[in-house]
Order: structure tokens, then sequence, then C-alpha cells
């Protein structure tokens, strides 16, 4: 059965010798685990719970663009955003975009297209266009370790589809922004109201975070559990947390909530565990390490030996081949904001995988032109 229609992944670490990206095969393991995950993010959007929180997250975006006289792309009546929301998760739902493990800085990103071919007419857009998803690979791999050693892995296997399903409806409504809102001629952003504190900055907002909110009640961070029999390859402790703030208290996510949610019954938001006190995020990282970091420090320990080895995966990708600038994806880490800068990993030795040439080698309908577009 196939959930996610034309379904494309592909791995950034194995290009062949032209450079090229090879599709993994639909068969492998990684793209049923992909595509897992992505039928649950997209059935979480399908709720009508999660049709409203995107029909109140793109109602604030587009007010706002029309207040700020910032290009907007979507010119009708903003009470019929329903229909066009239906119609976008009909379409992603249809012929998903291209997927592309890698490893980045966050649990997933989405790269949005700077000259969007739908900017005169709406019917012109295909999620094919609207530029691809990135995921973790290390993530997509430590699902496929839990699923073969399911008594070690215990509830790993649950919690990392759970993040990720959150995360790559996160990445959808990045997506959603991209649908209604020209970037042009300025690289004009998600309004800054549309956000979570303190996700974004003056200038431009977080409109996954924002919806997140709306939806889940917060944001879910996991943390290192140090007994977890899996290692480095655990998915982590989940906590909920009502916004990015140092000083904010979280709340354990409840295990049987997390169960529930990944067989599709779903109910927002999300619940909390009693049997587990309340702790500000900031003690929680006194004690123990984010799992976004525990996969930074993993990602560079690897890169740095392949690069001394003169070997490194990242030189054999494909040039830059067109002069715009080198895409940023829009990053959806679960580590708060106020870290953005500051704890990123030495960046020196780990050449961005995110070349223009390399992701206009997807089989795109039409060459992709990418912009930087962190926060939209
Ligand atoms: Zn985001």
């Amino acid at each position: 059965m196939s959930r996610i229609g034309n379904l494309v992944v592909h791995d950034t670490d194995a290009p062949d010798e032209t450079g090229e990206i090879p599709t993994i095969p639909r068969n492998s393991s990684r793209v049923k685990v992909v595509e897992a995950v992505i039928d649950l993010a997209l059935s979480i959007l399908e709720t009508t719970q999660g049709k409203a929180a995107l029909v109140r997250t793109a109602t604030e975006i587009v007010n706002e663009r029309i207040r700020l006289n910032h290009p907007i792309i979507y010119r009708d009546p903003v009470d019929r955003l329903p229909d066009l929301i239906n119609r976008f998760l009909r379409e992603m739902r249809r012929d998903f975009p291209f997927v592309y493990l890698g490893i980045i800085a966050g649990e997933g990103e989405a790269v949005r297209v700077k000259d969007p071919n739908w900017r005169t007419d709406l019917s012109r857009w295909q999620p094919k266009a609207a530029g691809p998803l990135y995921l973790h690979r290390y993530i997509i791999n430590n699902m496929i370790a839990c699923l073969s050693q399911p008594d070690k892995a215990r509830d790993n296997y649950k919690v990392f589809k759970f993040q990720m399903a959150i995360t790559v409806a996160h990445e959808i409504v990045h997506f959603l922004t991209g649908l209604l809102i020209d970037p042009v001629p300025r690289r004009q952003y998600t309004p800054p109201r549309v956000t979570l504190e303190i996700y974004g900055n003056r200038a431009k907002g977080e409109s996954g975070r924002f919806f997140e909110k709306m939806l889940l009640g917060g944001v879910v961070e996991c943390y290192e559990d140090e007994t977890d029999r899996m290692g480095d390859q655990q998915a982590g402790v989940p906590w909920i947390f009502p916004d990015s703030k140092k000083s904010s208290l979280g709340f354990r996510v409840s295990m049987t909530y997390i169960d529930r949610f990944v067989n599709k019954e779903f109910s927002f938001p999300i619940q909390t565990s009693a049997n587990y006190r309340p702790i500000k995020r900031s003690d929680l990282r006194d004690r123990s390490r984010e799992m976004t970091f525990v996969r930074e420090e993993e990602a560079y320990a690897e890169t740095a030996s392949l690069t001394s080895s003169q070997d490194s995966r990242y030189r054999r990708l494909p040039a830059q081949t067109s002069s715009t600038a080198s895409p940023r994806p829009s990053v959806r880490s679960s580590r708060p904001a106020q870290s953005h800068t500051g704890s990123a990993p030495p960046s020196g030795s780990r050449p961005s995988p995110f070349g223009t040439g390399q992701v206009n080698r997807a089989p795109a309908p039409r060459p992709f032109i990418f912009w930087s577009n962190t926060g939209f």
C-alpha cells in the first residue's frame, strides 16, 4: 500500500562518480520508515484540529502580510483558506516533495523555492515544485536500528516516530507558507508576529512553531537518558515546553499518549504525565543533553575523522552550479532559539552538505532556485 504518492527519497551521502545523488530503492527499510513518518505527519494535519491549526496559521500569515504591505500570492478572502488547505493536503499526499536524507542541524529542514512559478496562478502550485524536505539521516538510521532490536530499543521507535511526525508536520507548514507568500522583491519572511516566543526575530516569524503551539500546546524536545541501552541511537525522553524560554517549565509527555498518537488515535493538545514533576528547561539541560546536541557531536566526530583522512564525503558533492546564494534550509530543530548562536558545532571543517548544485540534481520538473529561508 502506498500511503504517500510518488515518494522519492535520496541519500546525500551516496553520490555516484558523476556526483548524481541516486534514489533510495522504494522497498528499502529507509524509505518505508520515511513513508511511515510522512504518513503520520499528514494524518495529524488531516484531522479536524490539524486543519483548524493550519487555517489559523495561514490566516495570521495572510492578514499580517497584508497589514505590512508585503507581497502575497494568495488573494482570495481568508475565509476561503480551508478550501486551499484541503487541496494543499491532498496534493501533498498525492505527490510529496523530494526527500533528502542528510546531516542537518535539526531533525528536519524544508527548503523553499526562491522563484515560485505559481506566483500568478495558485493552481500551478505542486508539492515537488515547492522545494525538497531534508530529514536527518542519523534519525532514520536509528529508527531502523530500533526496529531491528525491539527488546533493547523498547519505546524508542515510537518516540522517534512521534517526534519526527511533528517535525515533518512543522516543515509542511513552511511549504504552506511558501504557497501563500511571495518572496520577491526582497527576501521577506514569515511575518514576525506569526511565531512562538522567542523563535524568529523582529524581522521574521516562525510559522512552524506558531502552528505547533496552536495544535500541540507547545514544542517537544527530547533529552538523553543515560540508562537507555540504545546509547547515542536513542530517541531521548520527550518533554513539552510552552515556548522557547530557558526559564519555562517542561512537562514530560505521556507515553500512553505517544502510544495512541503513533497509532493515529489523535487528541490535542499533547497530554503530559502526572508521574513526573515539571522541570525548568535550564535545569533539564544542566542534567542531560538535548538529543539534537548528541547527534551534532556524533556528526562532527564522524566528519572530522573523514576530513582528516582526506576522504570527506562532502567533497564528492557536486560543486555549486548556480550563482544564487547557497541555500540554508529552515531548521526545525528541537533546540531552543536562544542557543542557535554559540553552540553550533564548528563549521569550518564541516562543509555544508547543501550545495545549490546538489539540490538542482533532483529530478525536478523545473530547475530549482533556492533562497536562504531560515524562519520562513
Ligand atoms: Zn521552522
